[in-house]
């Protein structure tokens, strides 16, 4: 293109333009030749250009320099110099290299400022917005599509060169190309230029408002629209817009290409945009998932460190998330749990769904036993990793145990066991000794009654045993148990009831126990004590026999030699008679003591009542030892009131009060014997008091049994008989013995009576 030559006064006044001038002045030579530049132009005055001239005018210096001459939005590069005392300027119009290289600079900032997708790129869409409008509008605006594709979204980016302008747009997103050419754009997916508008016209159309009122305002004479092309869609338009009061070529083909490849770059960072939010979205997801699970969930890579954890893994190990996520297994478990867990995740790693417990001493969250599931995972067919779902199985793995124990227990006790349904009574489960003893297999059992197990003529306690363990929880009964061939043996049980939470009862656990020997031991044991008794019975009667003889003899011995004639040694040999008589007497009640016993284990202990006074049978017993009395030191004192009548066994009293007489002397230790007959009424006692040896509190109550004593038998001779004798024969009565003492200092026997014995006490 040939350059623009002119040629001017000093002061401007234009000399000579030649035709390139008049086209770019878009004057005639006329109308421009005799002129002053600056009043043609007046707006030339406030621009660079008018300063040069001057300068150069001034001092005849030549200057060469680029300009942008804002009314016509065109760039010259002029060269002004002094000739002939005039001024000439050859100015070239650059505007086509001008703004290709300012292209080629948005586009390369373009680059720059979307290759962060961070969120800065939203202020980045502004730069871009603002590059466009001052190189080919004097408005761009960047939108996308609002998700359900319905409407435009706030401007991502937008630019007004008026700063005025700028601030009306910021408060009215919806102004713009977007309303009416947007939708258009968005259907056809291509661009979309319009020149020529009528602002008027448009704003005609619209109701009157503030709206209206704007786009009147913005005067816009032409519009640009590309699409935003992303994911296979439409996701948004770029537009450009040219107001009247610009004056403006009609877009270049440059312009179109321009918007359509900086469109295409944000249509890449949006969907880019949108794809970090899906897989931030799936990230959520998956972490919420996983975080909601009571297990260990991780994604662990090749290279044995954590890619992902789930919030599980910080209760374990005590530490963030953070903390774990790129550290190995070994840093985060400890090298003892490694070393355990180690070859186990091999598996995963070669491409196999692998599944193990075992037991890992994890350093902080202390030895637990864990089952876990490692699931390979691929990334575009290599694998890159495996997904571990760990649970602790600790717990259970306890129970388990316990169970086994149970089991065994079960399994190998000696008793057998059963468990019975509450309701149908059927059995659930047996152990091989209950099976054992009833003469079947374990299987043979399982769902038949309890009672094919139990004799017929047992079944129907069967029932009341059932009720009693439902009601006490507990109940241990005998039944006669029934073999598989028919065979009968007694059998102790012990069931339990086991209730849920609820109180119902779940089943019936009992254990079973073979009783025949126990049964055998008890009849032996039974056979024998009548064995004893009836030998006891006999011998007493057969040594009863000689002693009588032995006695008449003793005593027709004494008369006699009462009767003969004195002689020296008569003392000395009635003295030995005596001694014999004594001793004869002595066997005599041990004998009585013997035969007692076995008439008292016989039961056949009958009462003979006859009425009499006790107060005279007190004295008679007394009388009785008065020489053995003497000869122990100990003087019997009575306090007796009158009489004490009533009805009783008048030789079975005797007995009892030579019994305790006789041990007052025993054990008196040869001081005072008191002896005393209350008569109370209802009732009537003996009181039998000494000041001998006593007796210890705990022996108390068992001298009264059956050959128990309190003494050594080195210094106190007896067969321990006579008290429980006495007891035997105060309870016949429906009387009682009571026991006083403080040992040394004596004790006190009191046998208590009703006065008239109940005859049916002892049938
Ligand atoms: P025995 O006198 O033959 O041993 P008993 O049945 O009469 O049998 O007495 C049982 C035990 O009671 C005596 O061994 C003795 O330890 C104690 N006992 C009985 N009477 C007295 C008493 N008056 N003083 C102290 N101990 C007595």
């Amino acid at each position: 293109m040939v350059d623009s030559v002119a040629c001017y006064e000093r002061d401007g006044t234009i000399v000579y333009v030649n035709p390139r001038t008049c086209e770019i002045f878009g004057r005639s030579r006329d109308a421009l030749e005799g002129q002053v530049l600056w009043l043609v132009f007046p707006e030339a005055r406030d621009n660079a250009f008018h300063e040069v001239f001057e300068h150069v005018a001034r001092t005849g210096e030549t200057r060469r320099f680029e300009h942008l001459y804002p009314p016509w939005g065109r760039w010259y590069d002029n060269h002004i110099y002094l000739a002939d005392e005039r001024v000439w300027v050859i100015a070239r119009d650059i505007t086509h290299e001008k703004q290709a290289a300012q292209r080629l600079d948005i586009l390369a900032n373009a680059s720059r400022v979307f290759a962060s997708v961070a969120s800065e790129a939203r202020t980045g869409f502004e730069v871009i917005a603002r590059h466009v409008a001052e190189l080919i509008g004097d408005m761009c605006s960047i939108r996308l599509l609002s998700l359900d594709r319905k409407v435009f979204d706030p401007p991502l980016g937008i630019w007004d060169v008026q700063p005025s302008y700028r601030e009306m747009l910021q408060g009215n997103v919806s102004i713009g190309a977007s309303e009416a050419i947007g939708p258009m754009v968005v259907e056809s997916g291509k661009p979309f230029i319009m020149s020529s508008i009528d602002p008027r016209a448009v704003a005609e159309r619209i109701a009157p408002s503030p709206r209206r009122d704007l786009v009147e305002k913005l005067g816009i004479h032409s519009v640009m629209v590309v699409p935003l092309k992303a994911e296979g869609g439409v996701v948004g338009i770029m537009s450009v817009c040219r107001r009247l009061s610009g004056t403006r070529a009609p877009y270049a083909d440059a312009d179109l290409k321009l918007l359509e490849e900086l469109a295409d770059r944000a249509a890449l960072v949006v969907s880019q945009w949108r794809t970090l939010g899906r897989v931030e979205d799936a990230r959520l997801q998956l972490a919420t998932i996983t975080d909601a699970l009571p297990v260990l969930v991780s994604l662990v890579g090749r290279d044995l460190r954590y890619r992902f954890v789930n919030a599980m893994y910080e209760r374990w190990f005590g530490r963030r998330r953070e903390d774990i996520i790129g550290k190995s297994l070994e840093e985060v478990m400890g090298r003892d749990a490694f070393l355990a867990v180690e070859k186990q995740v091999q598996p995963a790693l070669a491409g196999e769904r692998a599944q193990f417990e075992v037991r890992v001493p994890y350093a902080v969250a202390g030895p637990r036993h864990i089952r876990s599931t490692n699931t390979p995972y691929y990334l575009e067919g290599r694998i890159e990793g495996y997904i571990a779902l760990v649970q602790d199985i600790t717990v259970e793995k306890a129970h388990e145990a316990q169970l086994q124990r149970w089991e065994q227990l079960f399994q190998h006790a000696g008793w057998g066991v059963a468990m019975t349904e509450p309701i149908t009574h059927t059995l659930i489960a047996v152990n091989p000794a209950f099976a054992r003893m009833h003469g079947y297999g374990v299987e043979e059992l399982r769902g038949r009654p309890l009672a094919d197990c139990v004799a017929p003529e047992s079944r129907a306690e069967l029932a009341q045993h059932t009720h009693a363990t439902h009601a006490d929880g507990h109940h241990q009964y005998e039944t006669i148990h029934l073999r598989k061939d028919g065979s009968r043996f007694p059998c102790l049980t012990e069931a339990s009831a086991f209730r849920d939470d609820a109180g119902k009862v779940i089943y019936y656990a009992a254990n079973f126990q073979d009783i025949t020997e126990r049964k055998r031991y008890e009849a032996e044991l039974r056979a024998a004590i009548a064995t004893r008794d009836e030998f006891l019975s006999i011998a007493s009667h057969e040594l009863r026999t000689p002693l009588t003889a032995l006695d008449l003899q003793l005593d027709g011995l004494q008369r006699a030699f009462e009767r003969a004639s004195v002689t020296e040694d008569r003392a000395k040999f009635a003295r030995k008679v005596a001694m014999a008589a004594r001793q004869a007497d002595r066997l005599g009640s041990l004998i009585d003591g013997l035969l007692n016993v076995s008439r008292l284990e016989g039961r056949s202990f009958p009462l003979e009542l006859e009425s009499f006074d006790l107060v005279g049978l007190v004295q008679e017993v007394v009388q009785r030892f008065d020489a053995e009395a003497e000869r122990s030191g100990s003087a019997v004192q009575l306090h007796v009131p009158e009489q004490a009548p009533g009805r009783w066994d008048r030789s079975r009293l005797d007995q009892a009060l030579t019994n305790l007489l006789s041990n007052a002397l025993k054990y008196g230790g040869g001081r005072p014997i008191e002896i005393r007959v209350v008569d109370a009424g209802e009732r009537v006692a003996v009181r039998v008091r000494d000041q001998g040896i006593g007796i210890a509190r705990e022996d108390r109550e068992r001298v009264l049994g059956r050959f128990e004593r309190a003494v050594s038998s080195s210094h106190y001779g007896g067969l321990g008989l006579g008290l429980y004798i006495t007891n035997e024969i105060a309870q016949a009565h429906g009387g009682s013995i009571e026991i006083e003492s403080e040992p040394g200092q004596g004790a006190t026997f009191t046998l208590s009576l009703p006065r008239h014995t109940p005859e049916k006490e002892r049938p």
